[in-house]
């Protein structure tokens, strides 16, 4: 999932989701045209924009304050957290590592609605003491939105189906019952597969009621409810499966590298078309000085092929794609992941020692899952 990166707080890189851009005119306008105008028929047309656009920044910092408490208390825990990544009704903090006991899980789990529960009552106690005047009916009309989205927030995070905040809290509860970590994802996943299909049919029934609306709301968040918690599943149990198996175990040894100065017609008759891989580590007095890949040279015409070398074809080696042959499995996976790339060198001392692609681990996950029934 890919962000518009926007600031650092606490450490933490806070990106935005595309669709963010989609959802936050859609809830201004919705805002603006429904929900002020319903419930303040004597405000200004100006002024129902205004609190509409308003109500959507601040649903923004809303759920990013959410999603900072579930980070705070992940660090505080020991868990390394190093992006959020802000979507539709929530965000996803990427943390490095799942916590190790159901009690790290809980505590992490429950901060995010706690947090959102306490802007709820602040945005209330402010709407109802400090702004009766009818001079204030705009930021009265507007904190008691907040205070009623931020109850929303902590009340929809809390249905129990993996992996929203509720899945996680039944999770950390069936982990602590069964000590199983994967007994307990499958049964958080299982709820929120459940909770996922009432809540399409909930909007099924409201759109043959005619709340077209309503209706296609819950039909969204119930699929999107659906495919998280499998995709949640799935995720979990490959971190199990890859539970301490390392680079060194996966990858594959004797690399192929190839000279910078080889010409790219040597480098495509010899390498590319002899040994079929489509990525070379580039090497230079058994140092890794870049990678070429197949699709670089098929950036170059055909015609220069004879004249250009290897050295100006190849990317430059980034630090982000060397992998240190102790580094876990699921870290290479996530780091392919990140950056785009389905095969990694695998380097120590400066030394290619090894590669590992996609295919490796994958492979070796379907052999862990099939010996275990
Ligand atoms: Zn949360």
């Amino acid at each position: 999932m890919k962000g518009l990166k926007l600031f650092r707080v606490l450490g933490i890189q806070i990106s935005l989701n595309y669709t963010w851009f989609i959802v936050f005119g859609l809830v201004a306008w919705s805002l603006a045209n429904g929900y002020f105008p319903y419930h303040y028929p004597s405000l200004s047309r100006p002024a129902h924009w205004t609190m509409g656009f308003l109500g959507a920044v601040f649903l923004f910092l809303s759920v990013l304050i959410h999603e900072l408490t579930h980070s705070y208390i992940a660090k505080r825990e020991g868990m390394e957290v190093k992006e959020i990544i802000l979507f539709i009704f929530g965000g996803v903090s990427q943390l490095t590592k799942e916590p190790d006991d159901p009690g790290k899980e809980l505590r992490v789990a429950l901060g995010g609605p706690i947090s959102s529960l306490i802007l709820a009552f602040l945005f209330w106690v402010l709407s109802k003491g400090i702004f009766q005047a009818p001079a204030f009916a705009l930021i009265a009309g507007l904190l008691n939105y907040l205070a009623f989205i931020n109850l929303s927030l902590a009340i929809f995070n809390l249905i129990p189906g993996f992996p929203l905040d509720g899945g996680r809290v039944l999770r950390a509860i069936y982990w602590k019952k069964s000590g199983s970590l994967k007994r307990g994802t499958q049964i958080a996943a299982e709820s929120g597969k459940w909770v996922g299909t009432g809540i399409i049919l909930l909007g099924l029934f409201w759109l043959l009621m005619g709340n077209i609306f309503g209706g296609i709301w819950f039909v969204i968040i119930g699929m999107f409810l659906r495919s998280a918690a499998e995709g949640g599943y799935q995720q979990a149990v490959m971190k199990g499966a890859l539970e301490g198996v390392k680079v060194k175990d996966v990858m594959s040894r004797g690399v192929i590298s190839v000279s910078p100065s080889l010409r790219i017609d040597e480098l495509v008759e010899d390498f590319f078309l002899r040994h079929k891989h489509v990525t070379y580590p580039v090497t230079e007095n058994d140092r890794i000085v870049g990678m070429i890949t197949l699709k670089r040279v098929k950036e170059i015409s055909r015609d220069q092929w004879a004249e250009r070398t290897v050295r100006e074809a190849m990317l430059p080696v980034r630090e982000e794609i060397l992998l240190d042959p102790e580094e876990e499995a699921v870290d290479a996976l996530q780091r392919m992941v990140r950056t785009g790339e389905g095969r990694l060198p695998v380097v120590q001392n400066g030394r290619v020692v090894g590669m590992i692609t996609r295919k490796d681990i994958l492979n070796l996950l379907e052999i862990k899952s099939d010996l275990s029934g």
